[in-house]
């Protein structure tokens, strides 16, 4: 349940040819740590990365647990995508909300995202292909490191199926 279908060190990583290979039409993007660091920047070639998945038709939505609108809102629309927020992942809503908007099937779909017990785990209950890629930013509090320990001892044990 915990297992991401796919890992990659960042999500400009990801080529078209790949999400083809695997029959993907849409795309559900996390937003902090994956898109942004935390001081809110892009990460470097994101612009052009997400307008050459455009341009390959593959539909794109952001979905993000941040609750401050604003800020995501002239993020997205940087983009120019659409978003959903205050998504509550590992729940199911903010997705279920995102599948809607990307108008495809949960298996035509893939979740990017840089948290085991958030991106990954609600995709994979949802039959949505998981991409993990490693944070942006390194965490700043205590409790997001040692969630990163317990993602990391997860993902190097032999028997995670
Ligand atoms: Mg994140």
């Amino acid at each position: 349940m915990l297992k991401p279908d796919a890992c990659f060190n960042k999500i400009t990583d990801i080529e078209v040819s790949f999400l083809k290979e695997n029959s993907i039409k849409g795309l559900i993007l996390d937003l902090d740590n994956t898109l942004i660091d935390l001081e809110h920047n892009f990460i470097e070639g994101i612009k052009d990365w997400i307008d050459n998945i455009k341009d390959n038709n593959i539909k794109i939505c952001i979905a993000t647990n941040s609750i401050s609108k604003n800020k995501i809102a002239y993020l997205a629309e940087q983009l120019d995508v659409p978003y959903v927020y205050v998504s509550l992942k590992p729940l199911k809503f903010g997705l279920k909300k995102a599948i809607k908007i990307l108008e495809l099937k949960n298996n035509e779909i893939a979740e990017i995202g840089d948290q085991l017990f958030t991106d990954v785990w609600v995709s994979n209950r949802m039959h949505i292909y998981s991409i993990l890629t490693k944070p942006v930013s390194k965490d700043r509090f205590k409790i997001d490191k040692l969630k990163r320990k317990i993602e990391k001892w997860y993902l190097t044990k032999d028997n995670n199926n």
